[in-house]
């Protein structure tokens, strides 16, 4: 089966932030997962490079656009790949590859009639690079997202017919009860389809900083019709000489941010639509990461929590264990660098890393460095039969805070299986010794499956940790609590999570 999912696309006009970082995490625990589970997966992330505002914060330093977007670009790289994500492709909207291929697609849409040439006119927010409409503008004539006045802006512009769309994407919404999730996003696209659609504005004539439109040289593609295609122009030239459109088109799931969901709700299905493609099977947002006050996070109000900051200190698995630990997937939620070092002291040290060093001890003081080959504790591994069902059912559902949550049940269980079989008591007497081979069997064991399922949230760690304990493999059927130990030999393993 195939399973193709996306992160929205960097915007290079600033710099990687927390909630960049929150996004591609969620997504990657997500392709890790399905990657586990032997399907054929498909991870693009990248960086969306035209328009406005990158032409603007370009001149603004005197540079060609062009060369900001390389820079930047870098930056979001260098995340990606400090965050440990394991994308399949990195698309930068600037790639020729890729502005050939919105030009072949938008010239079909234009050919089938759903574009035309008329005048805009209204306000518009430079930062979103969108004219807003009456019902979404604030008081004030704010943006609604970024809380700036809008300007008045009128220009000759190629237009979109997505007001002929409405009927169709209403029944979309009704045959498709999941299509965007979790459901009070759902409910919100469709009242803003509900609300009436008007046109939109496919083109702009003032600005050279995008891809030309192929009827209309003098025009170049508004940027968010050349930024969603990324999703599509990606699998025709990601691998060399190889058209991936067929394996994994359409999409599985788009992971977003709310701030641009009606792009990915309501423009993007109805381009699609226009265009004669498949509509990707859903659409994910997420909320917004806020301040340990509960405040969007500004440098003014002190409350920005620097992912760079907490990678230096607490490393890469810590950040991805954090940010799906505390925040509910699909809802705002606090963080702060205090809560990060509470989860770390308490859970990631305490509780998980203290359970695979006892275990690991013990059985090197006990049992010979070898993990018992006996018969483990079939009521201990009855509390265990049910989790990898459940863990991927749960993340069927892109639920990942929740799933960890099941995990982590499991460790404490774990820990609390120590203290109440207590295998110093037992290795004192020659009548409990298979007891002790039991214990540790079991633990062994039960350490190894809870690893294995919190691999795709800290892929370094559990792999350290399933190599001490001689079983490296990580497929999903290897989850399952074993009726006897592995007889594995064990190594030595430096702390999982030192003190910091
Ligand atoms: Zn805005």
């Amino acid at each position: 089966m195939s399973f193709y999912i996306t992160t929205a696309i960097d915007y290079v006009n600033a710099q990687p932030h927390l909630g960049h970082a929150y996004e591609k995490i969620s997504t990657d625990v997500l392709a890790r997962h399905k990657r586990q589970r032997g399907e054929d997966v498909f991870f693009l992330t990248g960086t969306d490079e035209h328009g406005e505002p990158v032409a603007d914060a370009a001149r603004d330093q005197g540079i060609e656009p062009r060369v900001l977007a390389d820079r930047n670009a870098e930056r979001f790289k260098k995340l990606a790949a400090r965050l440990n994500v394991s994308n399949d492709f990195f698309i930068r909207t600037t790639d020729p590859q890729h502005e050939t291929m919105v030009q072949e697609v938008l010239l079909r849409v234009y050919r089938n009639g759903h574009v035309y040439k008329g005048i805009y006119e209204g306000w518009y927010c430079p930062r979103c690079a969108d004219f807003k409409v009456e019902n979404e503008i604030l008081e004030g004539n704010l943006c609604p997202i970024h809380e700036i006045p809008l300007t008045r802006e009128s220009e000759e512009n190629w237009f979109f017919r997505l007001s002929s769309f409405q009927e169709r994407l209403v029944r979309l919404y009704a045959e498709q009860p999941d299509f965007v999730m979790p459901r009070h996003h759902y409910n919100e696209a469709l009242s803003f389809i509900d609300s009436g659609l008007q046109d939109v504005s496919l083109s702009r004539a003032k600005l050279k900083w995008g891809v030309q439109v192929p009827w209309d040289p003098s025009h170049v593609f508004y940027v968010w019709f050349d930024a969603l295609l990324n999703y599509y122009t990606a699998l025709t030239y990601a691998r060399a000489g190889e058209d991936l459109t067929a394996r994994y088109w359409p999409a599985t799931y788009h992971v977003i941010g709310k701030d641009i969901l009606k792009f990915h709700t309501v423009y993007w299905p109805a381009l699609l639509m226009a265009a004669e493609l498949d509509l990707p099977h859903h659409v994910f947002v997420h909320g917004f990461l806020l301040g340990a006050d509960g405040r969007k996070m500004s440098k003014s109000l002190g409350n920005v929590l620097d992912p760079f900051e907490v990678l230096d200190q607490f490393g890469t698995d810590a950040l991805r264990f954090y940010l799906m630990r505390d925040v509910p997937f699909g809802a705002d939620g606090a963080v702060g660098m205090a809560a990060v070092r509470t989860r770390y002291d308490t859970e990631l040290a305490n509780e998980y890393g203290n359970l695979a060093s006892r275990t690991i001890a013990m059985i090197a003081r006990y049992t010979n460095g070898h993990i018992p080959d006996v018969a483990t504790d079939s009521a201990l591994a009855s509390e265990f039969d049910v989790l990898p069902a459940e863990v991927a059912a749960v993340l069927d559902r892109a639920d990942p805070t929740r799933a960890l949550d099941l995990i982590w049940h499991r460790v404490r269980r774990l820990n609390r299986y120590v203290e109440e079989r207590s295998p110093w008591e037992l290795a004192r007497s020659p009548d409990d010794a298979d007891r002790l081979r039991e214990t540790l069997a079991s633990l062994g064991e039960g350490l190894r499956a809870v690893s294995v399922l919190l691999h795709p949230y800290m892929p370094e760690t559990t792999e350290r940790l399933l190599g001490a304990l001689g079983s490296p493999a990580t497929e999903f059927d290897r989850a399952l609590f074993a009726e006897h130990g592995s007889g594995a030999r064990i190594s030595p393993l430096e702390p999982l999570f030192p003190k910091q």
